[in-house]
């Protein structure tokens, strides 16, 4: 069976080929944080071809404080942020994968920008954390991608 999920007023439903989740990515850096308007950001790749997509997400572009151009899309009803185009990930969909139905599927193979995290979250031991992005080469072995 295929994963499902959807934005919060289930005007935008999705479907992932495939029985599991791809790696999921935890970001804490500030930008993620204020993107989410939460503590953390969780992502995962997904190929562009295995996600089929119900409804019309409205998409949001603009720079990064890092001078790369993302696209956030989300629903245009509830503004519920679904996946975001990055410039630094060319092919890939960055799911936001709060939106998954099964929630219990998303458990991050990684954690980046941990120096800006909030204070009052404790990372699960033998979970590879990375003060800033992972180099390149960890990053690539640890997502897959
Ligand atoms: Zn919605
Ligand atoms: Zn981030």
């Amino acid at each position: 069976m295929a994963l499902q999920g959807g934005c919060a007023c289930g005007a935008i439903r999705y479907e992932i080929a495939g029985e599991t989740l791809p790696r999921v990515v935890c970001c804490h850096c500030r930008d993620c944080q204020t993107h989410t308007g939460s503590a953390f950001d969780l992502t995962a790749f997904v190929a562009p071809d295995d996600m089929r997509i119900l409804g019309r997400p409205v998409a949001a572009p603009r720079l990064s404080p890092r001078g790369m151009r993302t696209t956030l899309h989300a629903c245009e009803v509830c503004f519920t942020p679904l996946y975001v185009v990055h410039e630094a990930s060319p092919g890939w969909l960055l799911l936001r994968c709060g939106t998954l139905d099964d929630s219990e599927a998303i458990v991050p193979a990684v954690h980046m920008f941990t120096r800006s995290k909030q204070p009052w979250i404790t990372l699960p031991e033998g979970v590879p954390a990375y003060p800033e992005f992972p180099p390149a080469d960890d990053f690539r072995a640890l997502t897959g991608r």
